[in-house]
């Protein structure tokens, strides 16, 4: 195994709600108290300055600890959304002229920043298929800066092997950066498994509820003030109550995870022996393309699934006005179940015969399991599925 486990303190269960907090003297509270203030009083002269566009206020600083630990970074720095934490975390590393190689399978936003706005900044990117043998060496140029990678994917679930990708960025010296948003820290830590820069959108499994946006970038100390240069000159700062809010839900993130886990791989492998359902896909079931490598490199095989209905579109139409617990709507990672279609979100402004191709055929849909009884979310597939 290629990984390397940093000594942990304690085990994430408990970093969750503790790490980089010291409040334990009489009077202090138990929770944070949230300080909702752009302004500080300085002393007269000095230049340090605290203002909540600079990510230096209490509540940003206090979830940044905590996140950086959970992580096993040296730093992190907490951002507006995940959007702006993968444009403030690449732009931090890439100059004109420079050079990116990306996986193809990367979120719909990011797929944008990169193909459009990077290439007007002058920011050649390559998309990269990540499954075939020595993809990544072969799209090399001696500009390559650095590799960008998702994993595990939207929507097929597919996981990506660090080994030789995270071996190839050793050799040249370039940084690895992995969007682990789908994983979390408890599935997947990827500095762990050889890269430099791990980035969520603390939007969906980070925060939780459904109620907050926001994104995190972490690396090393100097990578990070870097990040956090970009972030007070575009502004991608969150505000003194996300950063709370994100605090709150962090709490119970090892135990919505571990169930959401759970509750998923029950959900795949039921659904995997329906009539109705062409193919399941779930890191977890021993059919799926990279159940070996999910084995060796995460610690869980996460709360998001695919399934395939075999009457098409017409079946996946049906199949969603029939729902009556589990919701449809975009996004994912949070307590309630939802269901979406690639047709209609991330994969909208394909063709139905390049998603086929890319794999997801229309009647594909994504399910991100949530925190409901896996007995209740089955009954409620099943009588919409009949
Ligand atoms: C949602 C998502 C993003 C973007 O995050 P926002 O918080 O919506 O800006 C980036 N990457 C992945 C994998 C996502 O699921």
């Amino acid at each position: 195994m290629a990984s390397r486990k940093p000594v942990r303190p304690h085990a994430l269960a408990t970093q969750v709600l503790h790490a980089g907090d010291g409040m334990h003297a009489a009077g202090d509270p138990v929770v944070s108290p949230l300080v909702q203030s752009v302004n500080y009083v300085q002393e007269p002269g000095s230049d340090d300055l605290m203002y909540t566009r600079y990510g230096n206020t209490p509540n940003a600083a206090r979830i940044q600890r905590r996140i950086a630990a959970l992580e096993g970074a040296e730093d992190a720095l907490v951002l507006a959304s995940g959007m702006g934490a993968t444009a403030c975390g690449l732009l931090a590393l890439l100059r004109p002229g420079d050079h990116l190689l990306a996986s193809q399978y990367i979120y719909g936003g990011t797929h944008r920043l990169l193909t459009e706005e990077f290439q007007q900044m002058g920011i050649d990117v390559t998309l990269v298929e990540p499954f075939e043998p020595r993809a990544w060496r072969r799209r090399l140029r001696k500009e390559t800066r650095a590799i960008f990678i998702e994993s595990p994917v939207n929507p097929t679930c597919r996981v990506l092997d660090m080994r030789g990708v995270s071996l190839l960025t050793k050799e040249l010296g370039i940084a690895l950066v992995v969007d682990s948003t789908f994983a979390s820290p408890v599935n997947f830590r990827p500095l762990e498994h050889g890269a430099d820069v791990v980035i969520h959108s603390a939007t969906k499994y980070l925060n939780g509820h459904h109620d907050v946006l926001g994104g995190v970038v972490c690396g090393t100390a100097p990578y990070i003030e870097e990040v956090r240069q970009k972030e007070i000159v575009w502004g991608q700062t969150p505000d003194p109550f996300a950063c709370w809010l994100l605090e709150r839900g962090l709490k119970t993130l090892d135990v919505r995870v571990r169930r959401q886990n759970d509750s998923a791989q029950q959900i795949a492998e039921w659904l995997e022996g329906r009539k109705e359902v062409r193919r399941c896909h779930y890191p977890g079931l021993a059919s799926h393309p990279d159940h070996a490598v999910a084995v060796d490199q995460l610690d869980g095989f996460g709360g998001m699934l695919a399934f395939e209905l075999s009457g098409g579109a017409r079946a996946a139409d049906r199949f969603a006005r029939r729902l009556k617990l589990v919701r449809y709507a975009a996004s994912l990672g949070g307590v309630d179940t939802l269901v979406s279609e690639p047709r209609f979100s991330s994969h909208a402004r394909m063709s139905a015969d390049a998603r086929a191709h890319l794999g997801i055929p229309d009647g594909f849909i994504r399910l991100s399991v949530g925190l409901e009884d896996a007995g209740d979310i089955m009954a409620d597939l099943e009588q919409a599925l009949r």
